[in-house]
């Protein structure tokens, strides 16, 4: 397995190895040689994620489309977009917040005044409400939470409207009410406690799903969970339902449910294109977690052969996954957690550590960069980022900096009333789930992808 080698920050950037690798300049691999492009190439195109791990993914018919990126913003040198976006930042000073997601490219990150996960990021936008404008460099769903999170008077900003997220993307609103009726026609009036005061099914998603699938679960009793604290969330939803309903994220849902002592027999998967979830009814009848059929195509590539490859040639390597990878490779793995865990558990290790780290890769080669005193290489030797993340370029930061300082909000992302009440609800419950969650900016936010 070969493990790029990452000697210095200026190295570190995602973008430079792959354009590195296409040339033939060094070794390795990157899933399609379509990610040295500028996105903005895809923009123009067909509908699609765009290269990158969710390239294969089915993309919903009427998914955010974005216009043509300028010329100026798409021929401009990366010298000449980075100073035209510092001083863009310079000139609004505290009017505007930019936020810079973990998986996001580094050539974004660097001018982001916070970085972390979604939740953390979110938390973030909140505790600036002084800001005018919040620039989002992550995905849609997150873009969604922000604005959920922050002052009605706030725009928040997503660079590029074709940065969505095909986990999120893959619990859709109209399956989703679709599977509803279906489960009231098996368990009766799902809003009807039994003998024991439990409903017959709570429905919980995780953070990264649509502001949609969130008021859903909110307008029908249940709540929002991260990756790491997934756990409690499961316990709340327990007391108060026989089974639960858990969207988008099978493995999550798996993962946890199965650390927690739930049988894999009682998981079924509940596929949206068959009837009754591709389940009969006495499979139905005996579930405690029912997964919907969704996954991350960045956490899907991490294989327990990968483990094997890495501890083969590694020995002592620590191995530490994402709770979103398929539940073989997490019970392979030495530790599993969100990013705010990876972060933490490499900060907390003695200097000299090796680890191999299941998770995207822009994050695992920024933390490379930034613990030289350890070892650090991501498990899948094929350079593959998120496809959506890859999306955000700096050219498009620019842009919608440069339309602020001249007195425009492009690229809005509103939560209509509608949706965003029940949505704050299931966040609320969430967040009583559990103690509160640090100050804005502080890393100790539950985790989130
Ligand atoms: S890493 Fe996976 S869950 Fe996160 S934005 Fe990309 S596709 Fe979505």
């Amino acid at each position: 397995m070969s493990t790029p080698t990452i000697p210095t920050r200026a190295a570190a950037s995602v973008d430079r190895t792959i354009r590195l690798i296409t040339t033939g300049a060094a070794d390795g691999a990157a899933c399609s040689p379509d990610l040295a492009k500028g996105p903005w190439e895809f923009d123009s195109g067909p509908a699609g994620y765009g290269p990158g791990s969710s390239m294969g993914d089915v993309i919903p018919t009427g998914s955010p489309r974005q216009g043509a990126l300028p010329e100026e913003y798409r021929t401009a040198s990366d010298e000449e977009l980075h100073a035209r976006i510092r001083a863009a930042k310079a000139t609004l000073g505290d009017r505007v917040v930019v936020l810079g997601h973990f998986y996001q490219r580094d050539e974004v990150v660097e001018h982001a005044d916070f970085t972390g996960d979604s939740f953390q990021l979110a938390n973030a936008a909140k505790g600036r409400p002084d800001a005018e404008a919040i620039v989002f460099c992550g995905v849609h769903f997150m873009a969604e939470t922000a604005d959920l999170l922050s002052g009605p008077e706030q725009a928040v900003i997503l660079p590029n409207l074709a940065a969505g997220c095909s986990m999120a993307d893959m619990a859709d609103e109209s399956s989703v009410e679709e599977a509803w009726e279906q489960l009231e026609e098996v368990y009766g009036d799902l809003s009807a406690p039994g003998a024991d005061g439990r409903v017959p099914v709570i429905p919980v998603t995780y953070m990264n799903s649509s502001a949609a699938l969130k008021g859903f679960v909110g307008r029908h009793g249940g709540i929002v969970c991260t990756s790491s604290n997934a756990k409690t969330v499961l316990e709340w939803a327990f007391e108060r339902g026989e089974r639960v309903l858990f969207f988008p994220d099978q493995h999550l849902g798996r993962n946890t449910a199965k650390a927690m002592g739930v049988p894999l027999e009682q998981m079924p998967m509940w596929n949206p294109r068959k009837p009754l979830g591709g389940n009969t009814l006495d499979e139905l009848e005996g579930a405690r977690v029912i997964l919907w059929h969704g996954f991350c195509s960045v956490h899907k590539r991490f294989t327990v052969d990968q483990i094997d490859a890495a501890r083969a040639q590694h020995p002592g390597v620590q191995v530490i996954v994402h709770p979103e990878c398929p539940m073989p490779v997490v019970d392979a793995a030495d530790a599993s957690g969100s990013t705010d865990f990876i972060v933490k558990a490499i900060q907390a290790a003695p200097a000299g550590s090796t680890f191999a780290i299941g998770t995207e890769i822009n994050l695992v080669q920024r933390l490379a960069a930034e613990h030289p005193e350890h070892t650090i290489f991501c498990l899948d030797p094929v350079v593959c980022p998120c496809s959506t993340m890859y999306r955000i370029h700096p050219g498009h930061l620019a842009w919608v900096l440069e339309e602020l300082v001249a007195g425009r909000v492009v690229n809005r992302i509103a939560v209509a009333d509608e949706v965003a009440e029940p949505a704050r609800l299931a966040l609320e419950r969430m967040l009583a789930a559990k103690p509160p969650v640090a100050a804005p900016g502080a890393p100790a936010a539950p985790g989130a992808a």
